[in-house]
């Protein structure tokens, strides 16, 4: 069984039919091209690593190296016939699981897809046609159409082959940027359950209203072991309620997630390439001047109070709400002129959660250049939706010690005037378009 984005025991099919077909190896392979994921990523891998370890009795075999060479080589060391796997459908996932199939069929062995860390694997979600949804809403109804399986029992009585392991990695930094203890760290099982428990009483049902606002726990907080497949999406949908408006939404978030995967699955150029290419001809700012605007906004010290709590819940404890998120990334887009590509990159870098098809997606809504159907003019006002979802001001007092103090800095720029230049950057889009 060789584990990636699914460190999970519990409503694992992939680890139960290894299971169920005879000994199991458990491994898992420290890539080197991991080195690429942020520091506060790395970190929550070398924790949930820890809990895997300790789910599986301690039977956990870690290995680095390419995949490529490590899976076959461990494969031949123990006679595997099949080496299981959750499927993977992120761009390097699949290259790198076609060259491992290859070299495992050459050594006649059989490199096993079972499941995914989705409700519905990407690619099964099709229009009429075949063709797939660039459109979010028919997408998801036609995936609730699809629906999913209920969870299934957690294989007993595994019987283990021990094998050389390197150590686990020691967890990176005790926090994800030494700071404040992260809000949205639990790494295990159990943790995630508890978590998913508590959310389940606290916030589900009034989830509608409460998603929005950023100083309250409203929503599960549950991505970063999403993204690790500590917990699989069906094991919370099959906990839904299906008509109950706060369980009906949160469903259709985790549709998001699915949409995300399933547009990045089609068109895997849409990582770092406008999902839309006619976008290709839009200007942003870039150079010395640009660079140094790009900070302010990376440090949260850009005049605007919403933004900058924002970017320091980020960088802080390596999670951000999601409402922010939209804030943030508008702001970098509309008001700054930079690349959207910038911003995607600092995100990953520093998210627990960070994942290149909801992260690079989530950024190209809010360029405009994504799955949203009209959205160019769409361009948030950065101090009416501080108004609105945080009235009172306590999450950026929360983030912003000095705001109100003369260390804050004042406006970095002025909204009305940029949102002019934005709308007529993209403008001038359309006009290309026309022409
Ligand atoms: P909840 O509100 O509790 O939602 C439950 C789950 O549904 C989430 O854990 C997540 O898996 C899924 N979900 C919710 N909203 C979305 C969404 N808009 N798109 C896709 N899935 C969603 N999410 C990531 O998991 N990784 C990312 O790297 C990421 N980057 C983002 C970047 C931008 C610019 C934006 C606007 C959104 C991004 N999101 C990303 C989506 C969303 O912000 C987070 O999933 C959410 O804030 C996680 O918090 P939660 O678990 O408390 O969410």
């Amino acid at each position: 069984m060789w584990f990636r984005r699914d460190l999970r025991v519990q409503d694992h099919p992939a680890f139960a039919e290894a299971a169920a077909s005879g000994e199991v190896l458990s491994l898992f392979v420290l890539d080197p091209a991991f080195a690429r994921a942020g520091l506060p990523r790395r970190h929550m891998l070398a924790a949930c690593l820890a809990a895997l370890d300790a789910a599986l009795g301690g039977s956990l075999v870690i290995r680095t190296g390419d995949p490529r060479v490590i899976v076959p080589a461990v494969a031949r060391e123990v006679g595997a016939h099949t080496v299981f796997v959750s499927k993977d459908f992120a761009p390097y996932g699949r290259t790198r699981d076609a060259a491992v199939a290859e070299q495992l069929r050459a050594d006649g062995r059989v490199l096993r897809g079972v499941g995914s860390p989705f409700a519905v694997a990407p690619g099964t979600v099709r229009k009429g046609d075949g063709k797939p949804y660039a459109v979010f809403t028919p997408f998801s109804r036609a995936w609730r159409a699809a629906g999913w399986a209920a969870p299934i029992e957690t294989p007993t009585a595994v019987r283990f082959i021990e094998s050389l392991t390197e150590p686990i990695p020691a967890p990176l930094r005790a926090t994800p940027a030494g700071g404040s203890a992260p809000e949205a760290v639990a790494t295990s099982e159990v943790t995630a359950l508890e978590r998913w428990d508590d959310f389940r009483r606290s916030a589900l049902d009034d989830y509608q209203a409460g998603r929005d606002i950023p100083s309250i726990d409203g929503t599960s907080k549950l991505s970063p072991l999403l993204k690790f497949g500590v917990i699989h999406p069906r094991q919370l949908l099959a906990d839904l309620s299906v008509g109950e408006p706060g369980h009906d939404r949160f469903a259709s978030e985790l549709a998001w997630r699915d949409f995300y995967a399933d547009v990045l699955f089609h068109r895997p150029e849409s990582a770092w390439r406008h999902l839309d290419p006619r976008y290709d001809s839009i200007r942003y700012d870039t150079g010395p001047t640009a660079t140094a605007t790009f900070e302010r906004w990376c440090s949260g010290t850009t005049g605007f109070p919403i933004v900058d709590a924002g970017m320091r819940q980020l960088v802080q404890t390596g999670w951000m709400h999601n409402r922010v998120r939209m804030i943030t990334a508008s702001f970098l887009v509309k008001d700054l002129h930079l690349p959207w590509t910038w911003g995607a990159r600092f995100f990953l870098d520093h998210l627990l959660d960070g994942d290149l098809a909801s992260n690079n997606h989530g950024w190209q809504w809010a360029a405009g250049s994504g799955t949203d159907a009209a959205p160019y003019f769409r361009v948030f006002n950065p101090t009416s939706q501080q108004e609105r979802w945080d009235p009172e001001g306590r999450y950026v007092d929360r983030w912003i010690p000095e705001l109100g103090t003369s260390s804050y800095p004042s406006p970095m720029v002025d909204h009305a005037a940029e949102r002019l230049e934005a709308l007529a950057r993209y403008e001038s889009v359309k006009q290309a378009r026309r022409s």
